[in-house]
């Protein structure tokens, strides 16, 4: 099988943006537009390796945005982006093996999707390069020189075999890194124009209008509807139980609650936020407290379980994921919990940080019956709902 590398050419300073940060490291429903591009790469079955191209000057927000993920070293790029596309490819090029083919891809189309990665990978099976791009459904005008911001209409462009570049852009390794090594200042727009420039014969791969470029605030804002339109909803369930014991207080749902009795357990013994954060890790399915929080590490000890419930919470918002909603129901004769059951909302949407009617505490006894009954313990049961980023289809 050839060695195909990913190159995620993320250098640009993003000055559009008009903002200090470029637009590749800008948060996109809560996930780095780098990220999400990376990632689109990562989990993709023909990639072999991701390679991205930045602006040393841009480590901080580089390590920031991918760093969890175990790439290689990011390979510096140039002035602009042909510059650091070239550098890119000489980096890849002393590296042994050196790929067989790249594709080349800009780290402001985080939605491309899986569909299109295959077909460039495939199409170079039977050319030298392939290109995502769409044909052009709009008419074009030509416009006239003069007239401002409302120029006149000089005339109607064909637009029969026209078609949009995207990314990524793909190319047997050995030919692209000679035309660009050839082009070098030429200023040409897209590697593709650099291998037509070498004579290298290029396809076109249909792609899709959702893979466009984030250049402005508007084109982040699309994303972002395009994202939540594709989320697809989660549930899960956590349960859990601790028993009383010797004690002046229980802290239940965050609250600490003066009581006969206090709950033993590794940590604050919070029924209530233990169960809410199983329900949020079930929901993503990620494992259960005990696995984020080992009862054996000793750090975790009299800890307050606000800590473990806004883990879930970050790991949900990692993947671009938002909490619903969260409903527990507290299982106990003792102490009253009406009282303190506004207080536990509040301080259960502070620690989500999410309004509170999108939090829910109830609570009911089992009428004198079994261990809760019998005012051994106390039981707490959730759900949680969450959206998360639909996976798009390979
Ligand atoms: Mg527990």
């Amino acid at each position: 099988m050839p060695l195909t590398v990913a190159l995620i050419v993320a250098a640009g300073r993003g000055l559009r943006f008009g903002g200090p940060l470029p637009k590749q490291y800008r948060l996109l429903a809560g996930v780095p537009v780098l990220r999400r591009s990376a990632l689109a790469y990562l989990g993709h079955p023909g990639i072999d390796a991701v390679r991205i191209v930045i602006d040393p000057a841009a480590r901080e927000l580089y390590d920031a945005a991918v760093g969890a993920l175990g790439l290689p070293e990011p390979l510096a790029g140039g002035a602009d982006r042909q510059e650091s596309v070239r550098l890119g490819l000489e980096a890849l090029a002393r590296e042994a093996p050196a790929p067989d083919r790249v594709l080349i891809h800009d780290a402001a189309r985080p939605l491309v999707d899986a569909a299109t990665i295959a077909g460039v990978i495939a199409a170079l099976d039977d050319a030298p390069g392939a290109i995502a791009a769409v044909p052009l459904a709009d008419t074009l005008k030509r416009a006239t020189a003069s007239g401002g911001d409302r120029p006149a209409v000089a005339g109607t462009v064909d637009r029969g075999g026209l078609w949009r570049a995207q990314t990524p852009q793909g190319f047997r390794f050995q030919p692209i890194l000679h035309a660009h090594r050839a082009a070098a200042g030429a200023a040409l727009t897209d590697d593709a124009a650099v291998a037509e420039a070498a004579g290298l014969p290029v396809r076109l791969v249909p792609s899709s209008e959702e893979n466009f470029k984030v250049t402005t605030e508007a084109d982040l804002a699309r994303a972002e509807a395009l994202l939540a339109a594709a989320a697809e909803s989660r549930t899960g369930t956590g349960f859990d139980v601790h028993r009383f014991g010797p004690g002046d207080h229980v802290v239940l749902c965050g609250v600490r609650i003066p009581h006969d009795h206090g709950l033993l357990g590794h940590s604050d013994a919070d029924v209530g936020l233990h169960a809410i954060t199983d329900a949020l890790l079930g929901a993503i399915g990620a494992g259960d407290i005990g696995r984020h929080f080992p009862p054996s590490d000793p750090q975790w000890r009299g800890a307050a379980s606000d800590v473990f419930l806004a883990h879930a919470a970050g790991l949900i918002a990692a993947r671009g994921g938002r909490i619903v909603h969260v409903d527990v129901t507290l299982i106990a004769e003792r102490p009253k919990i009406g009282p303190h059951r506004d207080a536990m909302v509040d301080r259960i949407a502070e620690i989500l940080a999410v309004p509170t009617d999108r939090v829910s505490v109830k609570a009911t006894t089992t009428e004198g019956l079994g261990f809760t009954g019998r005012r051994e313990g106390i039981a707490a049961q959730a759900a949680a709902t969450v959206t998360l980023p639909q996976a798009r289809p390979a």
